[in-house]
């Protein structure tokens, strides 16, 4: 079968051959459909992020995956099912926070994540999975799929902002997403579209004309341009913010945050930056954080719970967002363009096979 592989900080990724892998007891084997393409893939090609599979020189790519159930291979999935695979797997067996359904909570070392960090991922013709990992997803969202795993990040890092209010009624009026990547408008199209938060804001660093601020805009949310308007100065010159979510990778966009936030307000920081030394005011943070009941939480990855939650929010986001958001789905016989990365382009997937 056919592989997306790729050499990372060596090279762009290029199409292997690989054998259809054989699923192990508990495992069921899965035709892949479409796998979408995000900046974690664009930091793991440039050797950023991630980590090899050990024997390998090669990752397979690929985090963001829908496929049909191939061979349930006496697991309780059908010949058929469509599925979404969760990202995270135990290094080896298993270890606790597997063994409680939050190896989204697993610290560094107890755990792989296919596609990125030491283990393969799902850019190939086929792949296996043990079933507890593969999600259902409806199969008239089956082209869509590759959204759920997304979607995900943001459910859980929502869940995480709300726990952090939990003791207190809290009703986010404002919200901004900081960051108008992939991540950050299908976090926005959340807001606007499932969690009906009155006002919204989303933070980028592009002239217009540009499709993701059309996309701002026909959600009814205000653009902000990062050039103009700098974080700390947003509750000035909008409003502060009850709720941030960080989806830049930007380093000085967490403590800026502290800056936007509003008394009582959660800002979810999601973004993976390089390392970056620079100054800030400590004093002052610390400060704003505790007189103004202020609360960051930094998430990564997600579990199944969130995964379920996703594919119900996928159903209630309106089939023009979904248009406007993914911008291009590609054969593998082109598969390099799902790479590209330039203003016209906002979600892509590579496309292996249809339903
Ligand atoms: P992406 O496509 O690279 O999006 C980042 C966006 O932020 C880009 O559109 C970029 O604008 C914008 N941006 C960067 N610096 C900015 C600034 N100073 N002001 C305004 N806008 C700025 O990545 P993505 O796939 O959406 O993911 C977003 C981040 O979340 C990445 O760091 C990724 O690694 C991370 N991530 C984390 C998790 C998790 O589990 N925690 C999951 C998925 C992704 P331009 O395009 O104009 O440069
Ligand atoms: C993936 C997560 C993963 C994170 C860190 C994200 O792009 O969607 O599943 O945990 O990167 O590697
Ligand atoms: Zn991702």
């Amino acid at each position: 079968m056919k592989a997306i592989a790729v050499e990372p900080g060596a090279g762009d990724p290029v199409v292997v051959e690989k054998p259809v892998p054989e699923p192990a007891t508990g495992e069921a084997l899965v035709r892949t459909l479409r796998v979408g393409v995000d900046g974690t893939d664009h930091e793991v090609i440039r050797g950023a992020h991630g980590e090899l599979p050990a024997g390998s020189d090669r990752l397979v790519l690929g985090h963001e995956a829908v496929g049909v159930v191939e061979d349930p291979n006496g697991t309780d999935l059908e010949r058929g099912d469509v599925v979404a695979p969760t990202v995270r797997r135990p290094p080896n067996g298993t270890n606790e926070y597997f063994e409680r359904g939050e190896p989204d909570m697993a610290p560094e070392g107890a755990y792989l994540e296919r596609g990125i960090v030491g283990a393969h991922g799902f850019m190939a013709e086929y792949f296996t999975s043990p079933a507890e990992t593969l999600v259902p997803v409806p199969p008239e969202l089956a082209e869509l799929g590759f959204l759920v795993e997304p979607i995900s990040i943001t459910e859980k890092a929502l869940e995480h902002a709300q726990a952090a209010r939990s003791t207190i009624h809290w009703e986010p009026e404002s919200a901004i997403v900081l960051g108008n990547g992939s991540l950050g408008l299908v976090t926005l199209a959340m807001f606007e579209e499932v969690l009906d938060i009155e006002r919204t804001y989303c933070l980028g660093k592009r002239d217009r004309p540009d499709p993701s601020i059309d996309l701002i805009d026909d959600l009814g949310a205000t653009y902000i341009d990062s050039r103009e308007t700098s974080v700390p100065e947003i509750p000035d010159a909008h409003e502060s913010m009850d709720l941030v979510y960080e989806a830049t990778g930007y380093a000085k966009h967490p403590f800026d945050t502290v800056e936007a936030l509003a008394p009582n307000g959660v800002g979810a920081l999601v973004g993976v930056p390089d390392d970056w030394s620079f100054e800030i005011d400590g004093g002052r943070l610390h400060r704003e954080l505790v007189l103004h009941n202020k609360a960051l939480v930094g998430t990564v990855n997600s579990n199944r719970g969130h995964f379920e939650a996703a594919v119900d929010t996928l159903t209630s986001i309106p089939e023009w967002v979904t248009d406007d958001l993914v911008t291009g789905v590609y054969g593998l016989e082109e598969f390099e363009r799902a790479f590209e990365r330039n203003e016209s382009v906002i979600k892509t997937a590579v496309e292996f096979d249809t339903r």
